[in-house]
């Protein structure tokens, strides 16, 4: 339901510089934390850097961008009318139609009145005598709010490596994740792609078609399964709608990843060789993310990984020509599902044309960037433009950026200088009235992150609301109940086969990160089941103080 203009008005009736809660960022966690606090009747503020809403949908404009997350299921469900008028129009629906949808999702709700753009946060200092957060933007000024919600996403601090001449190209410079808005045209044109993670799986097929040359440089190779993109049918949309609730719940309670999907019942190693190239060959052939969920111990179990992981290589000497190349593009030194799969179209196919060449970097590093190109292995690749889809400083990058100093006069950058802490991911000791959505410690991105953004944004709500209601004004995790969720989180992710990769789950591809498996990966459900627990025990593990007892404690 639209907010009345009423409604509306009452939301900005606070005075201009303070607010019951400021949030950072305007993405789908951003928004939806705004409507929700619209609800109890707060006055909220949303600062976002870029100029529209969307977050990484807002800066991820690359060729052949897309959700790898279905759109029947990458979307919100908090309002059923909204999900049952919006009409996907593919299967994994691409970053223009996921942008259009987070505009019609602020313009539907009337959120932009309460959304300030082009304005960066740089400091949050937290004042212990008011139990209040005082925010500075980059313009300059500074806001009060008695809390402050983080919802800076995950993959939103764009890594550009330290590549020495990288100033002295003469050509054009790309991210993927921070594209121009218009259109690249690379026609005719020599092109480097760098990297080889999703961001460049899903855009090389598209420049190859245009460039001239293409060079992409492979430093790891990535297992990716094809997406079998279609036209949504206006039958498999009715079917969503039809079954929402059921398949919303399932999603939420019943799966791993919050992707509603078949739940596979035995191990790979529980069928012969025979059946199981059958089902993988199956799922090979539906496409997309639940490849990896053919069987229940890809995650855990290595030799049942490595049957999943030797389909797929063999898939890809199927589809390479060049013997070499192929071998190049079978990946080697990692579980297959231990980073993030990739789901691609065409993605192996392009290695087949004649203007793409593969360069292996890790034989042959990137030595420097010249006026003209690149040199690695001692050899000039002369370029006109240079594609960096060299990925992002994840989870903790956008939050490391913000000068944010907690009790004491601690900075969260100097608590997390070892690792990030948080008690569920969604607060940190010694940062009272400061929530994170989808942080680390929590399942965020190894699951359908709109699925993990509800309930964050769902459980903050409920707890903001239980705080006005007995009069509480300041909560913080204490730092027993943070220790014990640390020491869970990596519990359960030592039992899997994902410390194994060096993967930006782990902040391995940060030179100087520490390396710790930052999400948690007991499955939404089990996550879910948790944190509401811990709201029904009246937010045990939490501390909360209400202003009498805070005035009596000092003064005793
Ligand atoms: P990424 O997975 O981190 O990939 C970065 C790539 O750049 C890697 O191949 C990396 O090689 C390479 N690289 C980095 N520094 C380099 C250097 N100095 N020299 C040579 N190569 C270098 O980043 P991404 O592709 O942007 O994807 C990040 C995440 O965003 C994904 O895992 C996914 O979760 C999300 N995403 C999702 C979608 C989707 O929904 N379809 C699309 C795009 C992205 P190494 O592996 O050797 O470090």
């Amino acid at each position: 339901m639209a907010a009345s203009p009423s409604n509306a008005a009452k939301h900005r009736a606070s005075t201009a510089d303070t607010y019951d809660v400021v949030v950072i960022g305007a993405g789908f966690a951003g928004m939806y934390m705004l409507h929700r606090l619209r609800g109890l009747g707060l006055s909220v503020r949303i600062y976002e850097q870029g100029s529209g809403v969307g977050g990484t949908w807002y800066w991820n404009r690359y060729p052949g961008a897309r959700c790898d997350v279905e759109s029947m299921q990458y979307s919100y469900s908090f309002s059923d009318e909204l999900q049952q008028e919006w009409d996907w129009s593919e299967r994994y629906a691409p970053q223009p139609e996921i942008l259009r949808y987070a505009n019609h999702v602020a313009d539907r709700f009337d959120l932009r009145p309460d959304i300030q753009f082009d304005t960066r946060i740089d400091q949050a200092v937290f004042d212990e005598a008011n139990n209040s957060w005082s925010v500075t933007t980059s313009d300059g000024s500074t806001v009060t709010a008695q809390f402050v919600v983080l919802a800076t996403g995950c993959l939103s601090n764009a890594r550009t490596p330290d590549f020495k001449g990288l100033s002295d190209f003469n050509g054009e410079v790309y991210h993927t994740g921070h594209w121009p808005h218009e259109p690249v045209d690379f026609t005719g044109k020599r092109v480097a792609v760098i990297g080889t993670g999703s961001s460049a799986i899903q855009s090389i097929p598209l420049i190859a078609e245009q460039a001239s040359e293409l060079f992409v440089f492979q430093r790891t190779a990535n297992f990716s399964v094809p997406a079998r993109n279609a036209v949504l049918t206006e039958q498999e949309r009715e079917f969503f709608r039809a079954n929402y609730p059921e398949i919303r719940r399932k999603a939420r309670e019943e799966m791993r990843n919050g992707i509603y999907q078949e739940v596979p019942q035995k191990g790979a190693l529980d069928d012969t060789r025979q059946e199981r190239q059958a089902r993988y060959a199956e799922r090979w052939a539906k496409g997309g993310l639940t490849f990896t969920a053919t069987y229940n111990n890809i995650a855990i179990d290595k030799a049942a990984n490595d049957t999943a992981a030797d389909f797929v290589r063999a898939k890809i000497a199927e589809i390479v020509k060049d013997p070499e190349v192929a071998r190049l593009l079978q990946p080697d030194n990692h579980p297959i599902g231990s980073k993030r799969i990739c789901v691609d179209t065409d993605y192996y196919a392009t290695f087949n044309r004649p203007n793409v060449k593969l360069i292996d970097v890790r034989a042959n590093p990137i030595e420097q960037i010249v006026p003209h190109g690149l040199r690695a292995g001692g050899k000039d690749y002369q370029v006109d433009a240079l594609v960096l889809a060299t990925g992002f400083d994840a989870m903790t990058g956008s939050v490391a950026k913000i000068d944010i100093q907690g009790r004491a006069g601690q900075t969260l950058n100097q608590k997390w200088a070892a690792g990030p802490r948080t008690y569920l991911g969604l607060m940190s000791e010694g940062f009272p009235n400061l929530f994170i959505i989808t942080g680390p410690g929590s399942p965020s991105v190894l699951s359908n992150m709109i699925v993990s953004i509800e309930q964050h944004v769902d459980w903050i709500t409920d707890c903001i609301a239980y705080m006005r209601e007995r009069g509480v004004e300041r909560m913080e995790a204490t730092r027993a109940a943070e220790d014990k969720w640390v020491a869970h989180v990596n519990e359960v992710a030592s039992t899997t086969l994902y410390p194994q990769a060096n993967s930006w789950y782990m902040g391995a591809n940060i030179p100087g990160k520490p390396q710790i498996f930052m999400p948690y990966i007991g499955g939404v459900g089990v996550y879910r089941q948790i944190c509401n627990e811990v709201a029904a025990n009246g937010y045990e593990g939490f501390a909360m103080t209400s202003a009498p007892q805070q005035r009596a404690a000092a003064s005793s």
